[in-house]
């Protein structure tokens, strides 16, 4: 044990006459040569920790020349396991960056952690028993990029992660599946992409697709956002103020966009988390801007379509389709149109009981994963980063035991 200007070093030695071992699990006696190394360990209060030790090349009988694999690091890694397992445990927690500088390495030492700790710990099992999953696409790099992404709706686990939104991507996918698993395939839920839907046809004949709620849902507040750009007429707020006289204070002349950002938020917001205010604001609008009330109610009745006994959805939904298409309002009749597209797919979700999917919560999950990531440079660290935060992965700390 040494103390050096870069911390305590710990110097290891090798036991007399062990075998080395190589990463293949095969041992030799047999080195080729020998080099000091370093792996940076934990700290020991705030000083950093290393352990040092002479690492051997070795003649592998079946993989050739090679490093000999210690049991405190894992293969060609510059930190010991205790210290990956403590970035993969922080880093499921809180983004990179906080995470590199909190245990004093660099941000691609926390990537290249993380990149092991799944290659370690990703359940080799996980396509196993898939019985209902979900096929989704989600974009990166400000939306010119995109990987696929499939879960099991029954562990609300990610089990699939490749490249772009394309056929092969959800091919290679039932590539891994192979036949067998494929068959007990129940229900896949997607989007209404022309992408995923031939590829679970071919692969999957006998689940049942099914549109996801969450992009139900997602299209009614886009259709209900474009009804509030055509309909821009802001109901009076509530409480107004009493007039002053004299100029128009900053206050007053910012009010009405306030008052538009106030009602965006009330009309995305559901029946059942509506404040006094906002609850107060949506019925003002059913007296100054009909058409924009209506859009909202549309809206709200879609969001039951989920909540019926499923026994109701085929008719919920038809006569839903009828009042949407009455409704005069461009952006609910091409939503009608588009439901009535995908008619079967969309009751077959209630059917199933796939109304309050998980799919859901993993979406907001990986966005919350991409938030905290500003610096995921390619598809590979944000592969990782999504496996460790959802693949379930459960990693221990050193310090648990
Ligand atoms: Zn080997």
């Amino acid at each position: 044990m040494e103390l050096s200007t870069d911390g305590l070093v710990l110097g290891l030695r090798r036991r007399r006459g062990r075998r080395y071992r190589c990463e293949c699990g095969d041992s030799t006696r047999a080195r080729y040569d020998l080099s000091r190394r370093r792996w940076r360990h934990l700290d020991f209060g705030s000083t950093k920790v290393w352990m040092e030790a002479d690492i051997a090349r070795i003649t592998c009988p079946a993989c050739g020349i090679r490093t000999e694999t210690v049991p405190w690091a894992r293969p060609g890694a510059r930190h010991t396991r205790d210290f990956q397992d403590v970035i993969g445990w922080l880093a499921q927690r809180m983004d990179k960056t906080s995470v590199a500088r909190l245990l004093r390495c660099s941000w691609e030492a926390v990537d290249r952690a993380v990149r092991m700790l799944v290659a370690d710990h990703l359940p080799t099992d996980r396509l196993d028993g898939l019985y209902r999953i979900g096929v989704d696409e989600i974009s990166y790099k400000r939306g010119h990029h995109y990987l696929t992404i499939v879960c099991d709706h029954d562990t609300g686990r990610v089990v699939w992660v490749a490249k772009d939104r394309t056929r092969k991507a959800f091919e290679d996918f039932f590539t891994a599946l192979g036949p067998d698993r494929s068959e007990q395939l129940a229900a896949i839920t997607m989007d209404g992409s022309p992408i995923y839907m031939p590829v679970a046809a071919d692969n999957a004949p006998q689940a049942t697709v099914c549109l996801d709620p969450f992009h139900v849902i997602k299209w009614a507040n886009e259709a209900l956002d474009k009804a509030r750009q055509a309909n821009p007429a802001v109901p009076p707020t509530p409480a107004t103020p009493a007039k002053r006289s004299g100029p128009a204070t900053v206050a007053q002349v910012n009010a009405p966009a306030k008052a538009w950002r106030r009602l965006k938020t009330a009309l995305r917001s559901g029946a059942e988390n509506l404040t006094d205010e906002r609850r107060a604001l949506i019925n003002a609008l059913r007296r100054h801007n009909y058409q924009l009330f209506r859009a909202w109610t549309l809206k709200e009745q879609l969001r039951d379509l989920y909540r019926i006994p499923p026994e109701q959805a085929r008719r919920y939904l038809r006569r839903w389709i009828t009042r949407a298409i009455r409704s005069k309002i461009p952006a609910m009749q091409q939503l009608a149109t588009r439901l009535t597209k995908y008619f079967h797919q969309t009751v077959a979700a209630v059917e199933l009981g796939l109304s309050n999917s998980r799919a859901e919560g993993i979406n907001s999950k990986i966005r919350v994963i991409q938030r905290r990531g500003y610096g995921h440079p390619g598809p590979d660290s944000l592969t990782a980063m999504i496996y460790l935060c959802l693949g379930g992965i459960t990693l221990n700390l050193p310090t648990q035991t």
